[in-house]
């Protein structure tokens, strides 16, 4: 609209006012098996200045319910807000806030929060600026009507999130593997993509913490025994079912990085107590030390990674497409088809290129025909038209989209419609400032020049 095409401030100011010094709520479970997105809210996070044009880091924490996710995240909120310096997990007599934890043996609908402030940090080795956002995710798992609800939170933020962690209890189920099918399909599919580069692969980073780790004397823990763990349990054998195998053959194709780390029992006031407030004091001491060394195994700065889709880095503008594609195709009754995934992620690749290019258009039209600036005269405003188209264009180009050529070019078409819709606009604007043609008569001619 030609109102808004001066408009270059942060959008966020056109979204209801919400209030992201906290958690936020960003999809929400109706009851019915159907999830809705928090649009208004998760853009008003997403295009605030500091996410909008920032690549992202997508911190997410899924499973299980009551296993200890959101108490994680208070842990990954103190390493943030105090920039991983000594000291950084706080007093031991603190209590621990943040995203709500202790949920109780009450049910609790799905859903995935996020807290409303990124954390922005510079990767000193690649010197890139990324903002991080921690996503919490609720899914029960706990009956089987559900089931799907919880695979859908899962799928969801295994597709939204650079880093998904994968917190399990006690061990490695062939149940918590069989979460994992539906991407090691899809991840197949994607690298089959015709506009692929074979050699990326469609998720970066799988993490899986096992809570109350009881088998310390096979395997230590950290990181290092849950790498040998995780060997073990990923070693292909005959006897696993043909699926279970399959997950086990692709998981490291599917990945970029695949980790496990193994957390031990942290005592019977954590686990049980419903006092328990979170005091580090009220912790053995093993486990207190585990989640020291945990958080920056998952968030050093020099590890830190932004969301990539397609070897696409994603800035906080992009990841809007994606939630929303995705969201959409969960719609249905049944868990959707890899290819549905896989169409999707190519919609939202391709929207998110088309809103670049549009932006680009339009921040260059307005370097000479916006509002402060004075009448252009024709030939000048028509070659400014096709400088900025030509802009446009080969910022579309630039960036690798998935789904083929036909999908993109559907998508040059919808941007070469918007740039003449657009300019048709602009000539309006330009045509108002146009003092000769807009004076009607000779004393008003004769007053505008005098002035
Ligand atoms: P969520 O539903 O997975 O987000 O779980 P919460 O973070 O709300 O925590 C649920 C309960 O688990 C709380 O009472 C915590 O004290 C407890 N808890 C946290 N970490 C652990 C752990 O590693 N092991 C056990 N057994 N309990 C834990
Ligand atoms: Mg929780």
């Amino acid at each position: 609209m030609a109102e808004d095409l001066n408009n270059d401030s942060s959008e966020s100011d056109t979204f209801e006012v919400i209030d992201t010094n906290g958690p936020v709520q960003i999809i929400k479970d109706n009851g019915d098996h159907t999830f809705t997105l928090c649009e208004n809210d998760l853009a008003t996070i997403l295009m605030s200045k500091n996410l909008k044009d920032t690549p992202v880091v997508v911190v997410s924490v899924a499973g299980a319910f009551r296993k200890g996710k959101s108490f994680l995240l208070d842990f990954i909120l103190r390493y943030l807000t105090c920039e991983g310096r000594p000291g950084w997990m706080g007093d031991p007599e603190e209590e621990l806030t943040g995203f709500k934890w202790r949920g109780g043996t009450n049910r609790e609908t799905s859903g995935i929060w996020v807290w409303g402030q990124p954390f922005i940090r510079t990767n000193p080795v690649t010197g890139e600026k990324v903002a991080i956002l921690l996503m919490d995710t609720q899914g029960t798992f706990d009956n089987q009507a559900i089931v799907r609800d919880s695979a859908t939170i899962f799928a969801l933020s295994t597709m939204l999130s650079s880093i998904q962690i994968y917190n399990i209890s006690q061990q490695i189920s062939e149940d918590d593997l069989q979460h994992l099918h539906l991407f090691t399909d899809y991840g197949r599919l994607a690298m089959q993509d015709d506009s692929s580069d074979s050699k990326t692969k469609p998720f970066q980073r799988l993490e899986f913490l096992i809570r109350d780790w009881a088998f310390e004397y096979e395997f230590e823990l950290g990181a290092t025994g849950g790498k040998n763990y995780l060997n073990k349990i990923l070693a292909v054998s005959e006897n696993q079912h043909e699926e279970l195998q399959e997950v086990r053959h692709h998981i490291n194709n599917c990945f970029e990085n695949v980790g496990c780390f193994l957390l031990p029992y942290p005592g019977r006031t954590v686990a049980s107590k419903p006092q328990f407030n979170g005091k580090i004091s009220d912790m053995e001491d093993d486990f207190a030390k585990g989640i020291e060394n945990l958080i920056p195994y998952f968030l050093h700065e020099d590890i830190l990674q932004s969301k990539k889709i397609h070897g696409q880095t994603l800035k906080g503008k992009d990841l809007l497409y994606y939630f929303k594609s995705y969201v959409e195709i969960y719609q249905q009754d049944t868990l959707p088809e890899p290819m549905t995934m896989l169409r999707a992620t190519a919609e939202a690749n391709n929207l998110s290129a088309l809103a670049s290019a549009q932006e680009k258009y339009t921040e260059n039209m307005d370097k000479k025909v916006g509002g402060d600036h004075g009448y252009l005269n024709e030939t000048d405003l028509t070659t400014h038209h096709a400088e900025s188209m030509e802009l446009a264009e080969k910022e579309f180009h630039s960036t690798r989209k998935m789904g083929g050529s036909e999908l993109s070019k559907a998508y040059l078409d919808k941007l070469e419609k918007y740039m003449e819709d657009q300019f048709q606009q602009y000539c309006k604007i330009n045509e108002s400032k146009n003092i000769f043609k807009s004076a009607r008569t000779p004393i008003t001619l004769f007053i505008v020049l005098a002035v």
